[in-house]
């Protein structure tokens, strides 16, 4: 049965680093030799590939450095050897530098596990029946443990995954009793970034999202959105309808009944003031009870910026690995966000569950966008984020990627 190649993580040249002692070389080169050809990892043999002339600690930091994990055939002429000791040495090492258990030791005889290895996870050879290429292949798929694949480590680029760019806000402003609003770059608040060309498109993308905004509905009919807009009106209406019903009623007094100036002040003061004091008491409670409950949900439930700024997401995340987000007071986010290598490790994932290829790819771009729609305010936000010991796809400020998100729920 074919198994699923796995791609070497970025930076890689191996899967594989084969640690063995020359007393073991016959297990090692048929293990090698099964790996390779059945399970298409590409595996440092030193016997094969050490450059000749250059001293072997350097060969050896070197083929640790440039390998994804590595094996260690444990045996007792293993321990005895000092450059076998120097390899779970450099090995170790490598694990730490990139925060994840990075050996799989082998033991090929009832020996004591060499101290630095006690408590890994080790593959026991010595059970008759082991399949041990299969095994080894198994800990570089998913890693340590058999709940998590192994990620690619995405190193430090001149741009983060979730840094802002851009920062498009809304300005208000109110002419002749109407309140307007501007859609305006935050110039402030714009990265610079050496990339002409990305910078370029960032430019374009960002100018297309204003200009979009600007001949919106929602900015034309501003008015209806606006909480304090709203109010002022209710509160003239409720003024000026007590005044309508009032005027008759005062005409009707100076017309048909013979009244004293100082009744007639007396009555309008009472007439006035008492329906006035009424009116608002029953706008304060009514407002503080229902109007700012029903604006909110008028306002939140424009969809309109939020249909511009997705529209152009979908469009621009894949191509431009550009995220416009926009955030709950109207302000648009432009992160830069490459989502390619979370995208390779949910394909990985589902692919342990699912075997159409094509369906897979679709679910892992589905599971993103829905992730990103989801979470859009606290992604505007990033520090909100969850932090994370290591930086697994190069994200400001070592927070958790899309994929550290997703992962305990599509495992
Ligand atoms: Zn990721």
């Amino acid at each position: 049965m074919a198994v699923p190649n796995i791609p070497l993580p970025y930076g890689k040249k191996y899967h594989i680093f084969m640690s063995f002692c020359s007393e073991d070389q016959e297990i090692a080169l048929s293990l090698i030799e099964i790996l390779e050809n059945h399970y298409q990892l590409k595996c440092l043999n030193h016997i094969r590939d050490f450059v000749p002339g250059v001293p072997s600690v350097e060969n050896i930091l070197n083929g640790i450095e440039n390998s994804m994990k590595i094996v260690y055939l444990i045996s007792k002429k293993f321990k005895d050897s000092y450059l076998c000791s120097t390899e779970i040495l450099y090995g170790i090492k490598a694990s730490h530098d990139q925060c994840e258990n990075s050996t799989i030791p082998v033991l090929l005889e009832k020996t004591k596990m060499p101290r630095e290895l006690e408590t890994i996870n080790y593959v026991n050879a010595t059970i008759t029946g082991t399949d041990i290429a299969s095994k080894i292949y198994d800990a570089c798929l998913f890693g340590a443990s058999d709940s998590s694949i192994l990620p690619n480590f995405i190193p430090f680029q001149d741009l983060y995954n979730g840094q802002p760019l851009r920062v498009i806000e809304s300005r208000k402003h109110w002419e002749l009793g109407l309140p307007y609003i501007t859609f305006v770059e935050n110039t402030k608040e714009r990265h610079n970034i050496s990339n002409h060309s990305k910078s370029r498109k960032i430019d374009s993308l960002c100018d297309n999202i204003l200009q979009e905004l600007n001949s919106s509905d929602y900015k034309k009919w501003y008015p209806l959105y606006d909480c304090g807009f709203l109010c002022l009106l209710w509160f003239l209406f409720t003024c000026g309808f007590i005044a309508f019903c009032l005027c008759p009623f005062l005409l009707y007094l100076i017309i048909e009944a013979e009244i004293s100036q100082s009744q007639m002040a007396a009555a309008c003061s009472t007439a006035v003031i008492i329906p006035f004091v009424i009116a608002s008491m029953i706008f304060c409670f009514c407002s503080c009870r229902y109007t700012t409950v029903w604006i909110d949900t008028l306002v939140k439930e424009n969809n309109e910026i939020f249909s511009i700024v997705w529209k152009n997401l979908k469009e621009n995340y894949i191509e431009h690995n550009i995220l416009p987000l926009l955030s709950t007071n109207e302000k648009i986010v432009l992160l830069n966000y490459d989502t390619d290598p979370c995208k390779q490790f949910i394909i990985y994932v589902l692919k342990r569950k699912f075997d159409d290829m094509e369906s897979i790819k679709k679910m892992a771009d589905d599971l993103i966008l829905e992730f990103i729609r989801e979470n859009r305010t606290k992604l505007v936000d990033w520090t909100l984020l969850e932090d994370f010991k290591y930086n697994r796809h190069n994200t400001y400020l070592q927070k958790k990627c899309i994929c550290q998100h997703l992962e305990p729920h599509i495992m």
